[in-house]
């Protein structure tokens, strides 16, 4: 972080604000514990924050500490709208352009106030008064113990604030096997576990909590998956239809993108999962090793993310989309 917007925001916390946090939409792991670790850091300098999500978090997500206090805009976006305009600063995490918060942007370019941004998306928006954005981090979390130690506040972080920061770390890094893993990711983890969080436990309610039917769509997905050696790619789809059959609940297709870089040679990995309410197919890039699937993602797919996890979509149907992602995986 620069000396100037440390400076900058301690002297904005210098009295009690109310305080917007806000993780992007659909918030994983990392963006839910990064809000929720600054939220309770806030409380404790005894300012006024508020999380806000754009809209529902997955369930493996909903104990988290503090979680049952977070807003959801989209449920009741009259209320969202008023809690934004009251708001004296904005934080945002976990992304890097506003449109990340869907509806909620029409209300947050509206306002005055400062926003603060602690990131490690590429290639940031400049929207925020202050920025603490750093794409070699593994997660925001990682920076949010970063960012607590720039305000003095070391010393702050309980148990609670310990265990939403390692829940981002922990989701953000694969359970720390990502190449942005470093030894400072450790000492932090190092130090969290001594603040007497379940590291164990957390590992127990983020990964352990599947239902016989996600597994079943588990199952769909991996018959799905086409494998092409000779590009070291294979990717899956689930279309609405299968998710349907199998009751699928936010959060059921997590992680899935994984398996195709689990195949022994295959270095890029994607997952399309056709979301017919919103008429488009979401989908997910994954690679190993120095393939950019973020510039991937924003050439050919109106999205974005980090080199090795990215995130696009398409408005054509399923057929489609894919037939496109071949030719151009062939003509790579
Ligand atoms: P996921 O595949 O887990 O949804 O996302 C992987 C990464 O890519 C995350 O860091 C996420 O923020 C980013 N990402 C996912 N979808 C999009 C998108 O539509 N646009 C942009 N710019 N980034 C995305
Ligand atoms: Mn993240």
């Amino acid at each position: 972080m620069n000396k100037d917007d440390i400076k900058g925001i301690r002297q904005l916390l210098t009295s009690p604000k109310r305080i917007a946090i806000i993780p992007h939409r659909s918030p994983d792991g990392d963006a839910m514990g990064s809000t929720l670790g600054l939220y309770h850091f806030l409380l404790k300098l005894g300012h006024n924050p508020f999380v806000i999500a754009p809209n529902e978090f997955p369930d493996f997500l909903a104990w988290l500490p503090g979680s049952e206090k977070v807003s959801v805009f989209e449920k009741d976006k009259e209320t969202g709208i008023r809690m934004l305009q009251e708001a004296d600063i904005v934080f945002t995490l976990d992304f890097n352009a506003l449109h990340r918060t869907g509806e909620m942007e029409h209300t947050l370019v509206t306002l005055k106030v400062p926003f603060v941004m602690i990131d490690h998306h590429q290639k940031p928006d400049s929207y925020a008064t202050f920025m603490y954005s750093d794409t070699t981090f593994g997660s925001t979390c990682e920076m949010l113990y970063n960012f607590i130690r720039e305000m003095d506040g070391e010393h702050l972080i309980d148990r609670t604030i310990a265990t939403c920061i390692y829940t981002g770390i922990v989701t953000d890094s694969g359970s720390f096997r990502y190449p942005s893993t470093t030894s400072a990711t450790h000492r932090i983890v190092a130090n969290l576990i001594e603040l007497g969080i379940d590291n164990s436990e957390v590992h127990t309610l983020l990964f352990d909590n599947n239902s016989f039917d996600r597994l079943q769509l588990m199952g769909q997905a991996l018959q799905n998956m086409k494998v092409f050696p000779e590009h070291k790619t294979a990717y899956i789809t689930l279309s609405q239809k299968e998710l349907d059959q199998h009751h699928y609940v936010k959060g059921d297709t997590e992680g899935l993108v994984n398996y195709g870089l689990s195949i022994k040679g295959i270095i890029f990995a994607a997952i399309f999962i056709e979301h017919r309410e919103e008429n488009i197919i979401k989908i997910s890039f994954r690679s190993q090793g120095n393939f950019d699937v973020n510039q991937f993602a924003r050439d050919h797919f109106n999205g974005g993310g980090h080199i090795n996890a990215a995130g696009g979509k398409s408005y054509q149907n399923m057929r489609d989309t894919i037939k496109k992602f071949e030719n151009i995986i062939k003509s790579l």
